[in-house]
């Protein structure tokens, strides 16, 4: 039985180009399944500030239980409006993340130059290190990352998070699949109690059939992570994001709630 919703936000519950952008049987699902238990997490690449901007910008009638942001960091909800760490994993991921960057500066100039040959590309920074970049388009972004693969066999420990034309450096040790198993350690559920649905290349690691056995997503995702939920034997939806989530909890058996 499923315990644990895991859904990314943008391209999967919001379609941002669609009207509206989440449908409202999406909202009556996550309602019914919440009061039957079932908790939801939100696992996105957004910040937690911009996750909270989101779910007001898209009139989300409920809060999830967690926040899965930065593909990283853990905050549960406080029912009161707020998000608290949960346990120090937050503090861990921070910790690790500094010497990452300390570790991989070098490598990191070498990316700053690399990136100079691509017309409109923007470097992002936070707190004084050069942390992701943007590119204007997703070919660059393509060359980007294969440039990113080559240097994480000099330094194992240095990994990123693509989504569309974004890229985030981070440790290895952290993504949507690791913050995901790390909740469910907390929550004491099984693979076998999860599901998750996302659409794009930072979804991968969270869509493998290790970190949730319900693996599912809208028709709108990218061809990759088509191909990884086909093959860890998930539900590739033909509805688009919102749409497409429903369908799949549909698919699961885990909506409409069917009472004993
Ligand atoms: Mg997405």
């Amino acid at each position: 039985m499923i315990r644990l919703l895991s859904t990314d936000f943008d391209g999967t519950l919001v379609a941002h180009n669609a009207q509206p952008a989440v449908t409202p049987t999406l909202f009556t699902a996550l309602r019914e399944l919440r009061a039957n238990g079932v908790q939801w997490a939100i696992n996105t690449g957004r910040t937690l500030w911009h996750s909270e901007q989101g779910l007001k910008e898209f009139r989300f009638p409920i809060e999830p239980d967690f926040l899965l942001v930065e593909e990283r960091d853990i905050y549960r909800s406080t029912r009161n409006g707020g998000w608290e760490p949960l346990g120090d994993w937050n503090a861990r991921a921070a910790r690790d993340t500094d010497e990452l960057f300390s570790l991989a500066a070098p490598l990191l100039a070498e990316v700053l130059r690399f990136q100079e040959r691509f017309d409109g590309v923007q470097a992002i920074y936070d707190r004084g290190n050069f942390i992701g970049s943007v590119t204007k388009t997703s070919a660059d972004m393509d060359k980007l990352c294969a440039f990113l693969e080559q240097l994480r066999e000099r330094l194992p420990m240095f990994n990123y998070q693509r989504n569309t034309i974004y890229v985030r450096f981070c440790h290895h040790a952290y993504s949507k699949g690791t913050a995901l198993t790390e909740l469910a350690r907390h929550l004491a559920l099984t693979p076998d109690e999860i599901f998750a649905a996302g659409d794009h290349f930072n979804d991968l690691p969270m869509l493998d059939g290790l970190h949730a056995k319900h693996v599912a997503c809208p028709g709108n995702s990218c061809d990759e992570v088509k191909k990884l939920v086909r093959t860890a034997g998930g539900y590739i939806a033909r509805g688009t994001a919102s749409e497409g989530v429903v369908e799949a909890l549909r698919h699961f058996g885990a909506w409409p709630v069917v009472k004993a």
